[in-house]
């Protein structure tokens, strides 16, 4: 392990003004992983995205354990969706990873990264036939959204004279409201043992597995068990009647991150259930339900609690006014073109170092020439100047993936590897990037 030099904070009284507001502590971040945030913004311009391969391979390495200390057979398969970022990508494939793909861009993406065919897991409701038929002849593992998808691969199957391995995602009630039942086939309603059933009769299929993401932030460890005897219920059911051997149960992602979600009071340290607790409802639920002694393999499909928290965006102040109403509204260089999650979140905000002055409620505002562009709209700071850089964290899961070239140009991306270097990972957009592929009218 590297030497870590700690660090003193500050604590101040929480005496009142003369205005009566509490002088808050403020919150300040002067680096990230021991590199200056003022010297990153310096170097490589703001607003910036900055990830930190430390707290990536901390976040992975405590959840393998949680469960590769319960269950023997376990695989971890990175959700792209949730940030695809090559480097961000190889980092988790070095470790272990497989790839989790929803579309074909993604396994396409995962392909390029060098990721074999059989270490894909070829989700979502889109996939096109010519996709499906690379993903056969490469042997991903495909798991079937609906009854299309089922003729698509018999079709495939005949024209290449093979039979296919197949998944099936299953939805069902584990207590989460509301219930995600757009993908796959419901459980309670028998409509996913009928689509077993139906590539059994089909005969040109075989199943080798079993799949449900019952959603993403989930603060309850047992809806995890719910979903896990869900499966293995189905297994033991597919395997007694319909004869096909069932290897693998995959419970897909949605551990949460410690995040503030909107409307949730208590702290993320409280509310969210830790990973010996997810590993436990899960584990516990396959011993359980298994029936004979072989242990299915258990793939996760985790995103957002592996990388939310090692991602930050930086942002400078380029000015201040002071609305009709009093609150005083500053300008950042980010904003929800960006930030896509400020919306669900209330994100840690630190300064970049102590500023003097009371604190007073101000407004977040971005760059953007658009009303809702809002990343804080009450937050208690002291009189910041142009150019105080803010850290916004964690902004590491789904952020850049959904950022949007929208008004301006999407930053630079930079990664903090273990020995504190930072790496430019992704140069920021500029014109030719925006253009690429616009055509012109010849006249
Ligand atoms: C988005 C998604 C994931 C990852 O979800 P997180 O909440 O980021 O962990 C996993 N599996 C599937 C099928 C998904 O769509």
């Amino acid at each position: 392990m590297k030497y870590e030099k700690p660090t003193i904070n500050r604590i101040d009284f929480q005496m009142s003004s003369k205005y009566g507001s509490p002088l808050k502590t403020q919150k300040i971040r002067t680096n990230i992983d021991g590199v200056k945030v003022n010297e990153l913004v310096k170097e490589f311009g703001s607003p910036l995205f900055v990830f930190s391969q430390r707290t990536m391979e901390e976040k992975y390495n405590k959840l393998h354990n949680a469960f590769s200390s319960r269950y023997p057979n376990i695989k971890f398969g990175w959700s792209y969706k949730t940030n695809y970022l090559n480097e961000i990508c190889n980092i988790f494939h070095r470790m272990g990873s497989c790839a989790e793909v929803v579309s074909e861009f993604e396994y396409e993406k995962a392909r390029a990264l060098g990721v074999e065919g059989k270490d894909i897991i070829y989700n979502g409701p889109y996939k096109s036939k010519e996709s499906l038929r690379i993903a056969v002849k490469e042997g991903a593992k495909i798991h079937i959204d609906h009854l299309f998808e089922i003729n698509d691969l018999e079709d495939i199957a005949d024209e290449l004279g093979v039979k296919i391995p197949v998944a099936i995602r299953v939805n069902m009630d584990t207590g989460i409201y509301p219930q995600w039942s757009r993908f796959g086939f419901n459980y309670e309603s028998q409509e996913a043992y009928e689509a077993a059933k139906r590539i059994k009769d089909g005969g040109k299929l075989y199943m080798t597995g079993l799949h449900s993401h019952i959603g993403t932030f989930m603060l309850d460890a047992n809806a995890y068990r719910l979903e896990t005897i869900k499966l293995m219920q189905l297994k033991n059911k597919i395997e007694q009647e319909l004869g096909f051997d069932i290897e693998y149960i995959d419970i897909g992602g949605g551990f949460a991150s410690k995040n503030r979600l909107k409307g949730i009071y208590q702290s993320p340290e409280v509310v969210v259930p830790t990973v010996d607790d997810y590993a436990e409802a899960i584990t516990g639920a396959i011993y359980e339900m298994q029936q004979n002694k072989k242990l299915p393999t258990l793939y996760l499909e985790t995103g957002r609690h592996l990388i939310d928290e090692a991602g930050f965006l930086l942002t400078s102040v380029w000015g201040y006014k002071r609305f009709p109403d009093g609150k005083k509204g500053y300008i950042l260089d980010a904003g929800v073109n960006l930030l896509y999650t400020a919306a669900w979140y209330n994100f840690n905000i630190e300064l970049d170092s102590r500023y003097d002055g009371i604190n007073e409620p101000s407004t977040l505002n971005g760059p953007l020439c658009m009303n809702i562009d809002v990343i804080e709209e009450n937050i208690m700071l002291p009189a910041l100047n142009r150019g105080s850089v803010l850290t916004i964290s964690p902004v590491g899961a789904y952020n850049y993936t959904q950022s949007m070239q929208f008004i301006r140009y999407r930053p630079a991306v930079v990664l903090i590897d273990n020995n504190s270097n930072a790496h430019l990972i992704r140069e920021g957009d500029d014109l030719s990037a925006v253009n690429y592929k616009e055509k012109k009218i010849k006249s």
